[in-house]
């Protein structure tokens, strides 16, 4: 086979389904994000981040930066191991605890990623509960589905946030059949909030165990971050919580918390977990550091709330269509891929705002859109830059503006 060949005219069939992907390339500037640097070639451009899940500005904070510094000349760059062969260190103890803590469980364990803690995470349990049949939300993450397909479980995918269709398909299994229901509390490109009491009341019919990601509502949501089942004060209801530390918490590595023995199950069994290099104790201090912080400071989920609020109002009084939800995520509906991607290219040429396209597959055709991330660290000046140009290119392409434009 020509291998280079056929990788060619593969990327050449993305390429002419408008799928290619090019990466923006930024340095972000500590103290001052959401501001950045874009490099083009040999030039530079000054921009502004809008598309971040770096909600909170965490990437930045004294406190996280104070941790890693100081655990990276304490420890050293990498953990040296797996966590079975001398890589757990002390770093990673104290992260685990304090995610049990937030979380409201006995215990939790650390992956690289939270792609890792759900592909291995749901892989492990699905795969290793003899009989266990796997109920999926039918917007699942990638790694959530991976992670079931994965353990070769049987599967069934359930209609959105619809706890009836839920309520149906556990229906169709007996009560010794093992059932694992898996969702997620804010779903990331539309920013709805699953129903996550009426889900339980029907896992806890059928005797399922319930699964939660809550990597886009971690750090943002709660008294003390723990999420949206914290806010709800459904955390002890939930069987498994996943969620990351790599969005709001602003470092890196994914998680899992749940009961002692559930975690030492998956501990002990997860290939994903267990023949892979721990994190960095760098990391590992820097993620603990923001997390002690988001525990007891509120004023950037207040601040952060705030500028949600702002950026929908202003887009509002000029008719810019986004989606109504009740999360911190944005929505601007183009509904046309060139058309996004084109708007997306002007605001970057014309205004250094950067907000990535979010085309299909990531959203179903016809729903294409800006996908904006309001945070504590934009400031006034940041959102009227950022809505008055987004009127400029509605008028210039002449899309349509919602009723209540001024
Ligand atoms: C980003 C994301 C993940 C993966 O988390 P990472 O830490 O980025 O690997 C998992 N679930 C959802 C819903 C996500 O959006």
């Amino acid at each position: 086979m020509d291998f280079e060949t056929y990788f060619a005219s593969e990327l050449d069939s993305v390429r002419e389904d408008g799928r290619y992907r090019v990466f923006t390339d930024i340095k972000r500037h500590r103290g001052k994000f959401p501001h950045a640097t874009r490099f083009i070639g040999e030039e530079t451009q000054a921009v502004t981040v809008w598309c971040s899940n770096d909600y909170l500005g965490m990437g930045q904070h004294p406190k996280v930066l104070e941790a890693m510094h100081s655990s990276l000349d304490e420890c050293g760059a990498g953990a040296g191991g797996t966590r079975n062969i001398s890589g757990t260190n002390h770093y990673h103890v104290e992260l685990e605890a304090e995610l049990a803590d937030l979380h409201g469980k006995e215990s939790a364990l650390l992956f690289t990623s939270g792609y890792v803690s759900n592909w291995a995470g749901l892989g492990t349990l699905a795969a290793k509960i003899p009989g266990c049949v796997v109920f999926s939300d039918s917007l699942n993450h990638a790694s959530m589905i991976e992670g079931i397909r994965h353990s070769r479980a049987p599967y069934k995918v359930w209609k959105h946030n619809d706890v009836e269709d839920l309520d149906r398909m556990l229906s169709e299994f007996g009560p010794e059949v093992p059932k694992l229901v898996a969702f997620e509390s804010v779903y990331s490109m539309d920013g709805d909030i699953a129903p996550i009491a009426e889900i339980l009341d029907v896992c806890e019919k059928h005797g399922a165990m319930s699964y939660i990601d809550e990597v886009h509502a971690v750090g943002l949501y709660g008294q003390h971050g723990g999420g949206i089942a914290e806010r709800e004060g459904l955390m002890d209801r939930i069987t498994v919580i996943e969620g990351t530390l790599g969005k709001a918490f602003g470092v890196m590595g994914g998680y899992i918390a749940a009961s002692r023995n559930l975690v030492d199950f998956v501990r002990s069994f997860a290939s994903g977990f267990i023949f892979s290099t721990a994190l960095p104790p760098a990391v590992a201090a820097g993620a603990a550091a923001s997390i002690r912080h988001l525990k007891n400071s509120d004023a950037e989920r207040e601040l952060q709330q705030e500028r949600v609020k702002q950026v929908r109002r202003k887009l509002d009084m000029l008719g810019i269509p986004h989606l109504d939800n009740p999360s911190h995520i944005i929505p601007v509906m183009v509904g046309d891929a060139k058309k996004c991607k084109m708007i997306s290219d002007w605001l970057m040429d014309n205004h250094g705002i950067y907000v990535q396209p979010i085309n299909y597959p990531t959203v179903p055709v016809g729903t294409e859109r800006l996908r904006l991330t309001p945070s504590p660290v934009h400031d006034d000046g940041d959102i009227d830059r950022l809505v008055n140009a987004l009127s400029e290119i509605w008028s210039q392409c002449e899309l349509a503006r919602m009723s209540a434009a001024a």
